[in-house]
């Protein structure tokens, strides 16, 4: 099934970079100074403390004015040619709540600006690397490619597909027997993107699904995970002229606001007390621990987040890590504690690994394995009280209903009304019929 080896593994540090917002009008409005320096030529933060200064170095740092377009160039624009190449690659933004992680992600709130988004500068990384991706893709004639989106979230242990067309629904997790360390999601939504323009609207429904969500379980943006996948798919032809299907995928992960945890991952005492033990992030600091230390045991299995990530820690998954902080003094705790755990993180070394390239053959037999399992799926769902209907469907039975129900109230009405009309005739016909008796 696996045509060509490509072990290129090497070991390499995760990327970690800083970036720093700036000040809010909350943080302005109470007068609470800035205290981060970002010094981009020598990759430094500093922190200023009461009597000294802290200093943290990372791979890159961006300052209060940098732009989304040289975050993303810096970080996710290399990415792009090794997914391309047929690596996986993942990206998490990590940091307190309010700090950026979003913006980072998926861009800033567009309101009812008219331009496109692909003149709209505060555009996040989601959508710029679908479209390098597209340029990259179309730069040749005839390449044969498939792009595929999901994006789910992770709320308390629960994960939820932003994309998926049903109602909300719970997604079960299952280890992947045929690959070490890989887990299957069930009947998670992989959208196939065709171009550039439809990646705008799959945003916007993946949001907008988030807020439903949220409203639904009643739950806090800030306490929950969302990761943003795009699985690309190329065909190549060998020289023997066979062709091989070269796969890439590429992870965009927007993390729970790290005030959820506290300080080295310990379980911060106000959030047990609230019995709010976020536990994936709460093992993602233990991973994280736990690799740098080497530790023989690793436990990822102690969370849905790492269960799903395990390839992107320590694993052959190229990993960056974008570590956001606010400025102000109001926030030192947590900013230092963001800039602590960034720093833990440098020390995680990975080996990338080239995903080894299918046959097509092998492909389309994964593909005939997957219909099956979907058509076991749609028959246990039609096979349970309820019934499963598409969308669309669903919409022309409620107007088919409406309009039978009009009918319904309509034939009633005129019903009673001929019933009375009846009376009245009967009525009449007595007295006539008595009337004849009488004459008679
Ligand atoms: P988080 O996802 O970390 O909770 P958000 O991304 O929602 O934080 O950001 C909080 C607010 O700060 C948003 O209104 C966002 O637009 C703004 N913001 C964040 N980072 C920046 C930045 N680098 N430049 C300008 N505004 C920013
Ligand atoms: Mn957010």
């Amino acid at each position: 099934m696996n045509k060509s080896k490509e072990h290129n593994a090497k070991n390499q540090r995760i990327q970690v970079f800083a970036r720093c917002r700036p000040l809010n009008s909350f943080e302005k409005r109470q007068g609470s100074p800035s205290i981060v320096e970002v010094i981009p030529e020598k990759k430094e933060i500093v922190l200023k403390d009461k009597n000294h200064n802290r200093e943290f170095f990372f791979d890159k740092v961006f300052p209060i004015d940098s732009e989304q377009i040289s975050v993303y160039k810096a970080v996710v624009a290399p990415l792009i040619k090794e997914v391309l190449n047929g690596y996986n690659c993942t990206v998490f933004a990590y940091g307190q709540t309010g700090t950026g992680k979003t913006y980072t992600m998926e861009g800033g709130e567009r309101g009812d600006s008219k331009c496109s988004w692909e003149e709209d500068p505060s555009a996040g990384i989601i959508p710029r690397s679908l479209h390098q991706l597209f340029e990259e893709l179309t730069k040749e004639e005839n390449v044969e490619f498939t792009v595929r989106v999901s994006f789910l979230e992770l709320y308390n242990e629960e994960l939820f597909d932003l994309l998926s067309l049903t109602e909300l629904s719970r997604l079960r997790l299952f280890e992947d027997s045929s690959k070490k360390g890989s887990v299957i999601i069930q009947g998670l939504e992989e959208v196939k993107v065709d171009s550039k323009d439809e990646v705008y609207s799959i945003l916007e429904k993946g949001t907008s699904r988030r807020q439903t969500a949220a409203t639904l379980l009643n739950a806090a943006s800030s306490r929950s995970h969302t990761v943003f996948s795009v699985t690309v798919r190329v065909k190549e032809n060998t020289i023997d002229g066979e062709e091989l299907i070269k796969t890439g995928k590429l992870n965009l992960v927007d993390l729970a606001g790290s005030e959820n945890v506290g300080r080295s991952g310990a379980v911060d005492k106000r959030a047990r007390e609230a019995g709010n033990i976020n536990q994936s992030l709460l093992t993602l600091g233990r991973v994280i621990t736990a690799l740098i230390e080497k530790q023989p045991h690793v436990p990822y299995r102690e969370s849905k987040l790492t269960r799903l990530l395990q390839d992107s820690l320590g694993g052959h998954t190229k990993t960056s890590i974008i570590a956001t902080i606010s400025p102000a003094l109001c926030n030192f705790d947590e900013t230092l504690s963001t800039l602590d755990y960034a720093t833990k993180a440098k020390s995680i070394t990975i080996r990338p690994e080239v995903n080894q390239k299918m046959t097509k053959r092998a492909l389309i037999r994964e593909y005939a394995d997957e219909i099956e399992k979907l058509r076991k799926d749609l028959v246990a769902l039609r096979s349970k009280e309820g019934f499963f209907v598409d969308l669309e469907n669903y919409n022309n039975m409620l107007a088919d209903l409406t309009k039978k129900t009009e009918m319904i109230t309509e034939l009633t009405d005129t019903n009673s009304l001929l019933k009375e009309e009846n009376m009245k005739v009967h009525l009449l016909l007595v007295y006539f019929f008595k009337k004849c008796m009488l004459t008679v």
